[in-house]
């Protein structure tokens, strides 16, 4: 994907008790450490060593540079030495910018035939970042904490995620998305407060008129319909019938005049995901299947019927996979095999999957729809792969939005010859049952995000980025716990967020 440019900051935390020497030292390990993480096959952001910090007038002005950086997507505290936390509550109060608390110390063994004072005074972050800790959580300061040697892989690897969830909030900062037509019908989960979302999220959504997408796709030239044409007989099957010469290439050409007009409107508004309705297709002669699949495999978000939080959501998906092997599609829970042999669910939608997640090259075919009342629409059918992926989807609870996670194990995709639609079939964890009641008490929608790339890792750490709350349904959730779990977390945000969003 093509990202606007973002780095994170190593930021080292000390104090003046310590003398010049001691200081200088502490300033060439942190940026040491910070050369070593940068350097990380585990870490996709540049880590950037920013400062050695000793006073509350330099941690406030840092604060203050982070947040107004352009290119700054987050810090790395550490606190090598001990760092008196007073110092970091007018800095930390204004930071906007999310961290991540690394717990770590410049030295791994502890030399024990020589160590001696000089090295006690060194390496001190073991209660130096407990210092750190209590002012972040005094101050109710969201935050990952990694713990371990910086050379060790797993604690790399949790930075590394991290700095993917950093870019990817980042991304959705000033982002904006586009809702082609407005809400599907009266549909409940869909909806939500978009003013609330923006203050909260930092992404504007939109409405445009259908008329406007129709005069931009009316205005698409034939030589690029030609071209896109022909990209699509040499990258998909394309049926026989939609072949140049063949009995429907109009039909083709009509998915391939939408996909362009989209992408020209979502390229010339400077759009990272949109919704589309089928009940509004005015000036459209059929629901763009095709157009949306690719728009989604270039990165762009996407929500159908008007879904905008999971456009929205989808959009950082992709952003925190980029790069990792496994695709992100919009999905939809479709319809149950509830064999008393094993329950699954057959996800998919009327068009709009991502290839991304496709099992092997898709094949493009057209079929009528049945609903909806326009043109056969063309599509990709495909199956997705077997392996661990999971289901996320974003609800506005009213007063605030919950992001529910279900961690499933996606199955070989049965022969389905009559179903032309792409398609993945999974198994819930725990199990059907818990995992179907857990995401229904949740208010989980009906449209997710369905990854094999993004982790509830990675999604923990979004949320709490987001300062939302979090509800994974993974092989640990057992149904009565997690129903407290929900009540609980009603009235810890109410009481923590107040009357703000
Ligand atoms: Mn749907």
């Amino acid at each position: 994907m093509k990202l606007a440019p973002s780095e994170i900051w190593f930021v080292c935390g000390s104090q003046h008790l310590y003398g010049p020497g001691p200081l200088k030292q502490v300033a060439a390990n942190a940026g040491e450490v910070a050369a070593a993480l940068d350097k990380s096959k585990h870490i996709p952001v540049d880590i950037v060593f920013k400062a050695l910090l000793t006073t509350p007038d330099e941690i406030t002005q840092l604060c203050l540079d982070a947040n107004s950086d352009p290119k700054c997507a987050g810090l790395i505290l550490w606190m090598h030495t001990f760092s008196p936390s007073k110092m970091w509550i007018r800095g930390l109060t204004s930071l906007k910018k999310p961290f991540c608390h690394l717990h770590t110390q410049f030295n791994r063994d502890l030399p024990w035939e020589t160590i001696d004072m000089d090295f006690m005074n060194l390496n001190q972050a073991a209660h130096g970042d407990r210092e750190a800790g209590f002012i972040h959580t005094r101050l109710r300061l969201g935050r990952k904490v990694v713990v371990g040697h910086w050379s060790d892989v797993e604690v790399q690897q949790r930075l590394g995620a991290w700095t993917r969830v950093a870019r990817a909030w980042h991304d959705w900062q000033g982002a904006k998305f586009a809702r082609f037509g407005d809400n599907m019908r009266q549909v409940a989960v869909t909806e939500g407060d978009k003013v609330a979302a923006e203050i909260r999220f930092g992404f504007a959504t939109n409405g445009y008129g259908m008329g406007d997408l129709a005069a931009r796709v009316k205005a698409v030239n034939a030589e690029a319909i030609d071209a896109l044409c022909f990209e699509y007989e040499s990258t998909y099957t394309v049926a026989k019938e939609l072949r140049q010469g063949g009995a429907r290439h109009g039909a083709l050409r009509e998915g391939a005049q939408a996909e362009l007009g989209i992408r020209a409107f979502l390229e010339e508004g400077n759009f990272k995901g949109f919704t589309t309705t089928f009940e509004d297709l005015h000036g459209l002669t059929q629901l763009p299947g095709l157009a949306c699949q690719r728009l989604m495999a270039d990165g762009y978000g996407f929500g159908a019927e008007g879904d905008w939080k999971t456009a929205a959501l989808l959009r950082a998906m992709k952003v925190i996979g980029d790069g990792l092997p496994g695709g992100t599609s919009f999905m939809e829970d479709y319809t149950y095999h509830l064999s008393p042999k094993g329950h699954q669910v057959l996800g998919s939608h009327m068009l709009e999957i991502c290839p991304t997640i496709a099992v092997a090259k898709p094949s493009l075919q057209i079929h009528p729809l049945g609903i909806g009342g326009k043109a056969d629409p063309v599509r990709l059918v495909f199956d997705a792969p077997a392996g661990p992926a999971l289901n996320a989807s974003l609800v506005d609870m009213g007063s605030r939005f919950r992001l529910i996670v279900n961690e499933v194990k996606a199955v070989k995709t049965p022969k389905l010859p009559k179903l032309p639609v792409a398609r993945a079939v999974w198994e819930c964890q725990p199990d059907f049952k818990t995992a179907c009641a857990a995401w229904i008490y949740a208010g989980g929608a009906h449209h997710t995000g369905y990854s094999y790339s993004v982790t509830t890792e990675h999604l923990e750490d979004f949320a709490e980025i987001a300062g939302i709350e979090l509800a994974v349904i993974d092989g640990d959730t057992r149904l009565r716990e997690f129903k407290t779990e929900l009540r609980q977390n009603d009235l810890y945000y109410a009481l923590a967020q107040g009357l703000r969003v």
